[in-house]
């Protein structure tokens, strides 16, 4: 449960499996905002399906609502810029990390990115300040990616995956990549080995769509939840635990690299 309400742009912290207790950090904040309107988003069908780069959220709002959360003495291991949809669409990204970087110098700051944008000198400029960047990678096929994620007017696989390859000959920090597995994507087993390993990333992690799929938007969804709602919600078809584990080991086997899986 949020220890702060939906009118800010903090939310959390909430506990990550793998990073701790993670404050996640919106953006976007007034509407769901995304170049991508994957299957299984928990902000529910995407308001605005869009590229376009503008100040979504005024950076002193974000900054105020941070130092909130730090002088009330908060415990976070990290921060997540995530939120309400694809925070590299917002312009003053920057400055964000700036600004939260001079309150908390050595709090850690990730993001969790679908690398539609990193083809833009600006965004990658701007994601060279954090320690952690994960990318977020669904298909190894365009047809696949259309149907799974879905994205706005002129994205592609290509286009995507070069902007991840450019961001990474640049980047000192770490890059992760973060896959959701369905039964509709679960099938093109080598050519996504094949792209994992050229992007050689420190993990991989697997998820499977386990919470209901929201039809529509709700701030609260930033962040965990405990799966209860009072709107109407889909199911998604999930891997097994079983297919989980197959996957998980045949990529390590394929590709060598350190692969999670949710299911662990
Ligand atoms: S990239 Fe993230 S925020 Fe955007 S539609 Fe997909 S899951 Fe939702």
């Amino acid at each position: 449960m949020s220890h702060f309400p939906n009118a800010k742009t903090v939310y959390g912290p909430v506990k990550s499996w793998r990073f701790g207790l993670s404050l996640g950090i919106d953006p976007i904040f007034e509407t769901s905002t995304c170049s991508f309107n994957c299957v299984y988003c928990q902000l529910g069908h995407i308001q605005d399906i869009t590229s376009k780069h503008k100040i979504y959220v005024a950076t002193e709002k974000v900054l105020s609502d941070f130092k909130e959360v730090v002088d009330a003495g908060t415990q976070i291991d990290v921060i997540t810029y995530s939120g309400s949809g694809e925070p590299t669409l917002a312009a003053n990204l920057k400055e964000m990390i700036e600004g939260i970087r001079k309150i908390s110098p050595n709090l850690p700051q990730y993001i969790l990115t679908n690398a539609t944008e990193l083809h833009l000198p600006n965004v990658r400029e701007a994601l060279k300040l954090l320690d952690k960047v994960i990318v977020k990678i669904d298909a190894a096929d365009e047809q696949l990616f259309s149907r799974v994620n879905r994205p706005a007017p002129g994205i592609t696989l290509k286009t995507v995956l070069a902007g991840i390859h450019q961001f990474k000959s640049e980047y000192k920090g770490e890059i992760e990549i973060q896959s959701m597995f369905m039964p509709m994507n679960d099938k093109e087993f080598d050519d996504y080995a094949t792209i994992i390993k050229d992007i050689n990333p420190v993990a991989v992690q697997l998820n499977t769509p386990k919470r209901p799929y929201p039809l529509s938007w709700h701030r609260e969804n930033r962040g965990n939840h405990e799966g209860i709602f009072d709107y109407e919600v889909r199911e998604l078809k999930v891997i097994t635990p079983d297919r989980a584990k197959e996957i998980e080991t045949r990529l390590t086997e394929a590709t060598g690299l350190k692969i999670l899986s949710v299911y662990r």
